[in-house]
């Protein structure tokens, strides 16, 4: 699987449909673990030899109330997010509706590739609609029926191209594929799909004077080759672009938005929204917590929300030059974030200073080593000796003398890592047994800082 679609649009264009059409009647991944968001759908799509991962916007009919437009426009941002390719469906048969422009609107503000389909376009009744989609400023809209199975050979030559250029990458981002690398011109990863390169996306989180401010300043001043600030993906959000210590960085900065806040009261209500919005922009959050007072219930919050949208975190504690014990300081800090946010064991701690500098390529190191791990890809081989190993040194139980058996395993995504175990009888493995998989993992294949998901699938 080279890359991740996701198939936006309103309710009732025939996501769905299409949906099931790519994943056909391979696993069809329905998110059931707590803290994954259940409204998505993910699947291992198949077109022609195209093998990648599918997400579906699937369970929004069921909301009726009014709430809808905003969840649809979250879910979808989230989506987004989420994919390298966005498709994005409108009804060719009803024409273009105004929360077709809002979608279109969220598209090309978040999205660097996106494919616009018209569906249901069989027959004559539908050419009115697929001219009007024209008007979305989207391109040309490949005629698709989802229901009729029309339009594919279209939509796969649109993802053709794509497919190459994001396999190449993932093929030079490997580092076991260093091997097949004869030594040729191109001597460098940078060297593939170069137009594919996005900055690293990263948000720095935090309490009201944890530092934030302090700290983007700092990494701009260190490289002095602001580009922004500029317009970034919501209205009043800001970014700045930059280079930090060589690598292409775009900056989501809360306390800039603070800031503009807090002419309105309520400020610290709306940092924790701020906060929780960088986390869905970012790959990488950056949680800066004051060494004075670490742990406060908003970092904790938004930290953990970084977590279920399944973002890479790094832990950075800030103002460390005016702590005076520092190794106990240390000790206290490691052991609080272990009772406090178990679900994020294994972020990587940083310790700096953001006034005087110290620390600050400790914290770049960690956050690209955070991406890397987020983006990286384990060889369904390595992963089937290692299964084997774990089930070895420590069997799964045997619900009524009959032992639950683990088939197969599989990495089903990246960004973060998900990975699928074929197992029999999935309802009566404990959850203790899914944690003692995803903590293996993590040591096993040295993934720090990035949440890992691991679905039980049975085989049907
Ligand atoms: P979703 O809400 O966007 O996921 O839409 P669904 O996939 O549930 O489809 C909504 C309705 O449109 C269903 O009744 C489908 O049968 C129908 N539909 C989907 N694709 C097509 C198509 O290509 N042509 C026609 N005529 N109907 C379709
Ligand atoms: P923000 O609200 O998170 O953006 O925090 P600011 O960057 O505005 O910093 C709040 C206060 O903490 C300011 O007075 C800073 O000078 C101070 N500060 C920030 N970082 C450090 C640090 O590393 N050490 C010390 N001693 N003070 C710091």
């Amino acid at each position: 699987m080279s890359f991740t679609l996701a198939i936006v649009g309103r309710p009732n264009v025939g996501k769905s449909t299409l949906f099931n059409r790519l994943v056909g009647k391979r696993l069809a991944l329905v998110d059931d673990q707590p803290g994954v968001t259940r409204d998505l759908r993910e699947g291992a799509a198949k077109l022609g030899d195209l093998r990648f991962t599918v997400i579906d916007t699937a369970g929004l009919e069921e909301v009726t109330d009014d709430s809808l437009q905003g969840r649809m426009r979250r879910l979808t941002e989230r989506a987004v997010d989420m994919a390298d390719i966005c498709l994005f469906m409108v009804d060719a048969r009803t024409g273009i509706t105004p929360t077709d422009e809002m979608f279109a609107d969220i598209l090309r503000k978040r999205s660097s590739h996106v494919i616009l389909a018209a569906n249901k376009a069989e027959g004559r009744a539908a050419d009115g609609g697929v001219l009007d989609a024209y008007s979305l400023g989207l391109g040309e809209p490949v005629r698709l029926s989802a229901e009729h199975g029309e339009g594919l050979d279209e939509l796969y030559h649109m993802l053709r191209p794509l497919s190459d250029a994001y396999t190449e990458r993932a093929e030079a981002d490997a580092p076991e594929t260093d091997l097949d690398v004869s030594d040729d011109e191109s001597d460098t990863a940078e060297d593939f799909a170069p137009s594919l390169k996005r900055p690293l996306q990263v948000a720095v989180i935090g309490r009201p004077n944890a530092g934030k401010s302090t700290l983007i300043n700092k990494i701009l001043g260190e490289d002095r080759l602001l580009t922004g600030p500029e317009a970034g993906i919501t209205r009043d959000s800001i970014s700045l672009s930059m280079t930090w210590l060589g690598t292409p960085t775009r900056i989501f900065d809360t306390a800039g938005m603070r800031k503009k806040a807090r002419v309105v009261d309520k400020v610290e209500k709306l940092s924790v929204a701020d906060g929780l919005r960088a986390v869905r922009f970012a790959e990488v959050v950056v949680v800066l917590l004051d060494a004075a007072i670490p742990f406060e219930q908003q970092d904790l919050r938004i930290a953990d929300f970084a977590e279920t949208e399944g973002r890479a975190v790094v832990i950075a504690v800030n103002k460390w030059d005016l702590e005076d014990d520092k190794q106990d300081k240390l000790k206290a800090l490691r052991t609080g974030l272990e009772k406090l946010l178990p679900q994020l064991k294994g972020a990587p701690l940083v310790t700096l200073s953001a006034k005087t500098g110290k620390g600050l390529d400790r914290l770049h190191a960690a956050v690209l080593q955070a991406h890397e791990v987020w983006n990286r890809r384990v060889p369904t081989a390595r992963l089937n000796q290692w299964l084997a190993a774990m089930v070895e040194a420590h069997p799964p139980p045997a619900p009524g003398g009959r032992r639950i058996k683990l088939r197969y395993m599989t990495q089903a995504k990246t960004r973060p890592p998900g990975f699928v175990v074929m197992c029999s009888n999935p309802e009566d493995l404990p959850a203790s047994y899914t944690r003692y998989l995803v903590n293996s993992l993590r040591d096993s294949f040295d993934m720090p800082g990035t949440p890992i998901r691991v679905y039980m699938r049975s085989q049907s």
